[in-house]
């Protein structure tokens, strides 16, 4: 069951420019299946296994989109498919999904986690890894580098998500201006959830990934 009435609001109030990424973790295919008649097309998934099989059995055109952390021995799992990779956390990972997609001869899109909580626990790169990565983008000749990606703070203090949100958008517009060559392609920030897609899309994001709000919470 998903929740109609929630996901027709966050519809109407979401800016066009605003795509919107479903996430169905722990959620049955017939939960997704009621959001994909809705007319929902983005899905987002953060364990390869899951995502794996629901790619198999739910409609081709659906967008998968690999929102959790990746470990370099699952790539395997999804890197056919999946239309992004939101979460690359460290440049192992990257030259992983870059030597998997070269085998394949394919071009994966991917984007930067980059770290913008205040709290220890979240993934993400910090600002000398990201720019080491740009730095070095010729030898990833099979990712599509398309952006950035953050988390907030989990906290009620909205202040502190937009400042953090805040600080992603400065650092993407930073390495849109500083790298000309790649502002064709990097052009997606991913910053937002259930609790605080709002301030993000204030703070510019151009997609949100959204669960709990459409699919209930996760028990
Ligand atoms: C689970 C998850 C979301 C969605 O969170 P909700 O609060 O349910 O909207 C978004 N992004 C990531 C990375 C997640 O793991």
């Amino acid at each position: 069951m998903i929740n109609n009435k929630e996901l027709e609001k966050l519809l109407e109030n979401l800016p066009s420019t605003v795509r919107l990424v479903a996430v169905s973790k722990f959620k049955p295919d017939e939960s997704i299946m009621e959001a994909y008649k809705f007319g929902l097309r983005d899905f987002g998934e953060n364990r390869p296994q899951e995502l794996s099989k629901k790619m198999e059995q739910l409609p081709g055109d659906i967008k998968w989109h690999f929102i959790g952390h990746l470990q370099t021995n699952k790539i395997k799992l999804i890197i056919d498919k999946v239309h992004l990779i939101h979460s690359v956390d460290s440049e192992k990972l990257l030259l992983a999904i870059n030597n998997e997609a070269q085998k394949r001869g394919i071009t994966v899109n991917c984007l930067l986690q980059v770290y913008i909580a205040t709290e220890e626990s979240k993934q993400g790169l910090d600002r000398d890894e990201l720019f080491g990565i740009l730095a070095r983008r010729e030898q990833f000749s099979n990712i599509r580098i398309c952006g950035l990606m953050g988390m907030a703070s989990f906290t009620n203090d909205l202040e502190r998500v937009g400042a953090e949100f805040a600080g992603l958008k400065e650092l993407f517009d930073m390495v849109r201006k500083e790298n000309p060559s790649i502002s064709d392609v990097f052009c997606e920030l991913s910053m937002g959830m259930s609790g605080d897609y709002k301030v993000a899309v204030q703070h510019g994001s151009t997609i949100v990934r959204i669960g709990s709000t459409i699919f209930g919470d996760r028990t």
